[in-house]
Formats: C-alpha cells, sequence, structure tokens
C-alpha cells in the first residue's frame, strides 16, 4: 500500500477485482480478452463450463472445460458454479473456483458471460469489486459480417444469435462502461484503460 494513503484506506487495485466481459456472440469478446491476458499477466481468465461442443480452435481447459450433460449437472447438483444459465440449447457455467479462489489470492479475474450472468456475477454477493463492461461492434451490419466470417455457426443458428442479441442490448444500461470494438487494438486499449482506472480507484481499506 503506498505509503501517503491514510490510515483506512486504500486502492482497489490491492485486492482481486472481477472484470466482467459481456455482449452480443460476435462482438468481438474472446478477441479482445485473448489479447488482454497477452499483455497483463495479472489478469486470471475465468474458465467457464459448457455443454455446447468445441470449435476447432478452442482448447478444453484454456476456452471453455467442455463438459458432458451429467456432469453439468453434477456441478450445478454440487453447488460449483456461481451462476449457470442455457443459451441456444447448450449450458454455459462459471465455476465458483475460477473468480473466487482467484479473487481471494488478490488476482484480477476476466470473465467472459452473457448479459444475464454478467448480472448474476453482480449480486453473487462477492466481497469484491465487480466490473460490468459491455462489448458492441460499430453496427449491427458488422456484428452479422463477423459471426460469419467466424463460421462456427449454421445460418439459423446465426438468427437466434442476432434475435438474442437484440434482446441484450436492452440491458446495456445496467452495465458500467461500454466499449465499441471497431478496431481490436483500440478495443483492447479501451478494456485495458478501465482495468487501470478501476485498480487506480481509492476505496475504504479494512484494516
Ligand atoms: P465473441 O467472443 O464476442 O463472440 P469473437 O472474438 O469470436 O466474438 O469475434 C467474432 C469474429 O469477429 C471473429 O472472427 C474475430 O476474429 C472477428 N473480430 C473480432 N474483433 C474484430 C475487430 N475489431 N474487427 C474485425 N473483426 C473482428
Ligand atoms: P459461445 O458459444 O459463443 O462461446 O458463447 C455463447 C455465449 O455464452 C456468450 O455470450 C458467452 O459470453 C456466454 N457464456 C460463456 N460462458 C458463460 C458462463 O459461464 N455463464 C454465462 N452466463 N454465460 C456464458
Amino acid at each position: 500500500m503506498n505509503e501517503f494513503l491514510p490510515r483506512g484506506w486504500g486502492v482497489q487495485g490491492e485486492r482481486g477485482i472481477a472484470f466482467v466481459i459481456t455482449g452480443p456472440s460476435g462482438a468481438g469478446k474472446s478477441s479482445v480478452i485473448a489479447a488482454l491476458l497477452r499483455r497483463d499477466p495479472k489478469l486470471a481468465f475465468s474458465v467457464s463450463a459448457t455443454t455446447r461442443p468445441k470449435r476447432p480452435d478452442e482448447v478444453d481447459g484454456r476456452d471453455y472445460y467442455f463438459v458432458s450433460e451429467a456432469a453439468f449437472d453434477r456441478l450445478v447438483a454440487e453447488g460449483k458454479l456461481l451462476e449457470w444459465t442455457t443459451y441456444q440449447g447448450h449450458r454455459y457455467g462459471t465455476p465458483r473456483s475460477e473468480v473466487v479462489d482467484r479473487l481471494a489470492l488478490g488476482q484480477d479475474v476476466v470473465l467472459n458471460v452473457e448479459v444475464r450472468g454478467a448480472l448474476a456475477i453482480l449480486n453473487a454477493g462477492l466481497s469484491h469489486p465487480v466490473v460490468l463492461v459491455f462489448m458492441v461492434p460499430p453496427t449491427r451490419d458488422e456484428l452479422i459480417r463477423r459471426i460469419r466470417a467466424r463460421g462456427t455457426e449454421s445460418p439459423d443458428i446465426l438468427q437466434a444469435r442476432l434475435a438474442i442479441a437484440n434482446e441484450e442490448v436492452k440491458l446495456i444500461p445496467a452495465f458500467h462502461y461500454l466499449v465499441v470494438n471497431d478496431d481490436l487494438a483500440a478495443a483492447v486499449a479501451r478494456v485495458e484503460a478501465i482495468v487501470a482506472a478501476e485498480r487506480a480507484r481509492i476505496v475504504p481499506w479494512p484494516t
């Protein structure tokens, strides 16, 4: 802690902070997060469990824990998930250990979850700050182009993801920050600015 800070005060960066990144599928969340993690070793990614099939470029244990329906049932039954949801017929959940254990060690954690999951994390009673970031592409046309360009979804699923996106953006006002991902490097820099600002925030400190 800096010696100039009066007793009883600290900066948020001395504790673990949870940075939750949300936004429509195709906004570029995974791309931005991958760059952030490469650039800031103090950030740890919260790897979610999912029943969705793995995409070719994904790695089990790095991008997700790819689990069976039965294994997911067990995670739910044993209370191992901080929150979980069903998205397009597949279940996704945040393992409690990925977030709570790391925050307790003073690490900052980055989560990639959909809108309701983000709000659930905010209300999960964590004893650490939770910062909610909503990421969008510059336009709807660009969103469609990016989902197509990724090439991992069939036309039906693309339409469904766009419909979900239209619902998700209605909840933008519940978030703390909006980041427009026009140029990837610029979007990464914007999120880094948020991380730096939140770490510098002056807060009461238990003595
Ligand atoms: P999300 O994780 O939000 O679903 P992805 O990171 O998978 O989104 O990005 C969707 C697609 O858009 C990918 O093909 C990715 O390479 C591309 N992409 C991400 N950010 C940008 C950007 N700023 N400009 C152009 N393409 C982008
Ligand atoms: P995708 O299938 O494109 O990887 O992810 C689909 C959606 O599920 C994205 O909006 C992503 O943020 C969200 N998601 C991924 N993991 C979790 C999780 O653990 N919990 C919740 N609520 N959503 C998640």
